[in-house]
């Protein structure tokens, strides 16, 4: 068994983690960091795995703040992440928008939310019915009232974003531990360990459970509740019949599928079910979308009849109970912090979040984005977050 001490044992190495290391060194906020991963081929980690849509459009003011600071970070991500072997990573952030389609049910709720969004700064256009079909001639309005754009807004490669904040840490010192992190070691109602087969790092100012849908199996590791549960999710990869959907925004139907361009003139397609199993199951279900989402997509958009479903995959969400993420220390247990249950939308938060739990540890509070409301003790307290810009 080999022995260490660092400031900060971290344990999950997919966006998160590696946020947090990338933020802790670069900003001078600690000397030492080892992360722990124990899948570094990424085959089950929601980053992976990810759809990658990056947008403001949010009901709540912390999640349209943690969107607006990491579209920032992200224009600039090859920069922020260039080690001496050269720039960062391309994270082929592409800036088509997003979308919510308004039908006659939606409609006034999106419409009130638009009106926060824009008091929040979020730059957005409101689509009439024409206007829609002037730009997104592919799209069957009859039924529509029109849609929300949000201009800022796009998709990117999740996986290189890991990529980056991986090797950019890796080279400011953190150690990657490629095992799975057994044990949280606690004494005196403080984590003070991590314990894998090879090793045991000692941690002086804190433990971080970055560890995704796993974050309440680590939450049990120390003894204490981390309310994060794993959703498995569809993703389908499909060749539409016309080269049209490549300046497509991510754009979202009202019955709840979703779609985007992807390279190569292929368009992803997902949508999220009631009953999509709650639990660590990675099947890809063909037949869910000739069953449950291609009629819709067609109706929605009539070339897509003739569509070629190519492929797809499954990942999974990382839930809480008012699906926005736990951002900050464990009420119970000391030196304990926890960034997970991102909920869906972790990706266009991850650099904003690693940077706000790194000032969090060392500073004791948050200067660049507040993230005090997505504290877990918020859920004792009665103070949850009801986000209704869930896809
Ligand atoms: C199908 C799908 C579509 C999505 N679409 C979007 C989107 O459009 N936009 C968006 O913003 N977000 C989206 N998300 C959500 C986003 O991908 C996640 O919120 C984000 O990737 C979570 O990152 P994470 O680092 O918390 O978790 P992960 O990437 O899962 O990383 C956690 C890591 O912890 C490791 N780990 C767990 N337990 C241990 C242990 N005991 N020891 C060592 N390592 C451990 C795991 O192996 C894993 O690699 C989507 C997710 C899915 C599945």
């Amino acid at each position: 068994m080999e022995n260490r001490t660092v400031d900060v044992a971290i344990i999950g190495g997919g966006v998160m983690g590696p946020s947090v290391a990338y933020h802790l060194l670069s900003q001078g906020l600690c000397q030492s960091v080892a992360l722990f991963e124990q899948d570094p081929m990424h085959m089950h980690s929601s980053t992976g795995l990810s759809a990658g849509g990056i947008r403001h459009l949010f009901s709540s003011a912390v999640n349209i703040a943690l969107a607006t600071f990491s579209v920032r970070f992200y224009e600039q991500f090859a920069q922020h992440m260039a080690t001496e072997a050269g720039p960062g990573p391309d994270v082929a952030f592409r800036r088509n928008g997003y979308l919510f389609l308004l039908d006659r049910q939606n409609e006034e709720s999106l419409l009130r939310r638009a009106d926060f969004q824009e008091r929040e700064g979020v730059e957005l256009e409101r689509l009439d019915r024409a206007a829609l079909k002037d730009r997104f001639p592919e799209i069957e309005v009859g039924d529509l009232q029109g849609g929300v754009f949000g201009v800022r807004d796009g998709f990117l490669d999740p996986y290189q974003v890991m990529r980056g904040f991986t090797q950019k840490a890796q080279e400011l010192g953190a150690q990657f531990i490629t095992e799975r992190a057994e044990a949280v070691e606690v004494e005196a109602g403080c984590a003070v360990a991590v314990r894998s087969a090879g090793w045991r790092v000692a941690a002086r100012l804190a433990v971080v459970n970055a560890a995704g849908a796993w974050a309440g199996d680590v939450g049990r590791m120390a003894g204490v509740e981390v309310p994060v549960v794993p959703r498995s999710r569809q993703v389908y990869q499909v060749i539409p019949p016309s080269a049209a959907f490549d300046r497509y925004p991510l754009t979202i139907d009202p019955t709840g599928f979703y779609f985007r361009p992807e390279t190569g003139g292929r368009v992803l397609v997902g949508k999220s079910f009631d009953d999509d199993p709650r639990d660590f199951v990675w099947d890809w279900k063909r037949n869910l979308f000739l069953d449950a989402i291609w009629p819709d997509l067609a109706a929605r958009v009539p070339v897509m009849e003739n569509l070629r479903l190519e492929s797809g995959w499954a990942g999974l969400y990382e839930v809480t109970p008012d699906d926005n993420a736990i951002i900050g220390p464990h009420p119970d247990l000391e030196r304990f912090y926890v960034i997970a249950g991102f909920s869906g939308h972790g990706m266009m938060q991850g650099p904003a979040a690693g940077l706000a739990l790194a000032e969090r540890i060392c500073l004791g509070s948050y200067r660049s984005v507040d993230a005090s409301g997505l504290e877990l003790r918020r859920f004792a307290e009665g103070r949850e977050y009801r986000e209704d810009a869930i896809v």
